[in-house]
């Protein structure tokens, strides 16, 4: 087979990556070598799984772009992991077209194609079970054990970063080795795009062949769906023709089911039916047994220290953890040194700030619940005691609790200067009425998502 030599392309795609990044960002992400490429592909290796999952979850899109308005076709990054040490593995970035020329050396072919969608590091023995998540996690081993009858769809639903993917994923792992099933693991993003191509070009039989007659579908992300009115019919029919097969379904979603807007009833009716799950944020006991996990993968030593301090600081989800974690490995890596207490308070200084500072402020909170009470912020803030106002007052401190790093007494400062007491008061009060009004706590949870996506937004 010839030789291709794409070393020159990949050096320019790297320095515009680095222009893109700034340097200082590009030196801690970009632990990269060049090994070789073959006609297809582009081998190249870094030091850690970890660092390989970051690359490809944040910049294999840019990456891959790049080499191809430089190369004029698509070329596939694949990684290899050389820790320096014995441990070679190589893993392709994306589905080869073309499995004879670009299968990756030592690697056993994949006996379906199906398979390769899923990530192979998302199975159940690399996912940890806390209070969270135990739950979300015991439906989904019931479902890989008996698919199609368990529950019927599995609907896995919750926040960012929560593990919705990895668990759905741990779902098709499973059963792609332990059983002979066809599994189709797409986001709904993509499932919406083929349907429309499809459409485009009059390959709607082959599209529904597809669909229909696979044995495992796993959907993620259907909140994707909303307003997508074509597309829902479309799997509205898939999902009764799998459901009537006793054909097992998964799907995620960001927001309970009943939370999406513009999605047709009967869908939304057949979302629901299965079983409903959420996840939850981990608490720091998880946090601290996920980052652990993660080290061990990865062969390399921290110290508790390190974990608690890490854990305490990065409570919103799992990725921002495993950010975390892959700056320190970068940071160690790069200069030599073991990662001690000092350096990671030193390295992650800015993470952890960025944190705090994308919290939203106070006046958003005011502002959304506020808006979904029909009052103004003044109302909020002033000093008028009614029952419709008192309420939703305290939703704010609550809130404001739950989502910022700020004090109490800083909290009781943006709302018309109130004493710390006061925000501590309302705190107990709101948790008295989650625990005796089971409406309280959707609404609440309604409110955070709300205020998130306009903190994202603004
Ligand atoms: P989501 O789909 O909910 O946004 P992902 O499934 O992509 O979240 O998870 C984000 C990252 O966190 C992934 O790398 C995943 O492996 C990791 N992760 C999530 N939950 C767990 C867990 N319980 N144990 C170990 N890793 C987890
Ligand atoms: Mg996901």
């Amino acid at each position: 087979m010839a030789e291709w030599d794409y070393e020159q392309i990949w050096k320019e795609t790297i320095d515009y990556v680095r222009e893109e990044l700034g340097e200082q960002e590009f030196s801690l992400g970009f632990n990269i070598n060049y090994i070789r490429s073959t006609e297809h592909e582009i081998v190249i290796s870094v030091p850690t799984s970890l660092q390989r999952d970051m690359l490809k979850k944040r910049y294999l899109g840019t990456m891959e772009n790049k080499l191809k308005t430089l190369s004029d076709k698509k070329l596939s990054i694949v990684f290899e992991i050389d820790s320096g040490q014995n441990n070679k593995e190589a893993v392709p970035s994306s589905v080869p077209e073309n499995t004879k020329t670009t299968q990756a050396p030592g690697r056993p072919a994949k006996k379906k194609e199906n398979y390769l969608y899923l990530r192979e590091n998302y199975t159940f023995d690399k996912y940890v079970i806390g209070e969270n998540n135990n739950f979300a996690a015991n439906a989904a081993i019931a479902v890989s054990r008996n698919p199609g009858n368990a529950y019927n769809p599995l609907l896995i639903y919750g926040g960012v970063g929560l593990g919705k993917t990895h668990l759905m994923q741990a779902i098709g792992n499973y059963l792609s080795t332990n059983s002979d099933s066809k599994i189709i693991y797409i986001t709904a993003e993509s499932f919406t795009n083929e349907f429309i191509q499809a459409l485009q070009e009059n390959k709607m039989p082959a599209f529904k062949n597809k669909y229909r007659y696979t044995d495992i579908l796993l959907i993620d992300d259907v909140h994707f769906l909303q307003n997508k009115l074509g597309t829902q019919e479309e799997l509205f029919h898939t999902f009764n023709s799998l459901y009537n097969a006793k054909k097992q379904m998964v799907l995620t979603c960001d927001r309970p089911i009943s939370e999406l807007k513009n999605l047709n009833d009967r869908l939304r009716t057949r979302f629901e039916m299965g079983l409903n799950v959420d996840l939850q944020p981990p608490n720091y006991e998880t946090r601290c047994a996920i980052l652990k996990k993660k080290i061990e993968a990865n062969n390399i030593s921290i110290p508790d220290e390190v974990i608690a301090l890490v854990s305490k600081n990065v409570s919103s989800n799992i990725r921002d953890l495993e950010a975390a974690l892959i700056k320190l490995i970068a940071y160690s890596e790069l200069v030599g040194k073991p990662i001690t207490l000092e350096i990671a308070q030193q390295q992650l200084k800015d993470v952890f700030a960025s944190f705090r500072q994308s919290n939203m402020s106070i006046d958003t909170i005011l502002r959304i619940v506020a808006e979904q009470h029909n009052l103004t912020i003044n109302d909020l803030k002033g000093r008028k005691r009614t029952q419709n106002i008192v309420i939703p007052r305290q939703v704010s401190m609550y809130i404001a609790r739950q989502i910022t790093e700020y004090s109490t007494t800083e909290i009781g400062q943006s709302i018309g200067g109130r004493d710390h007491t006061t925000v501590m008061h309302s705190c107990n009060m709101i948790e008295e009425r989650i625990r005796s009004d089971p409406h309280m706590d959707p609404k609440i949870q309604n409110l955070i998502r709300q205020i998130k996506e306009y903190s994202a937004k603004s």
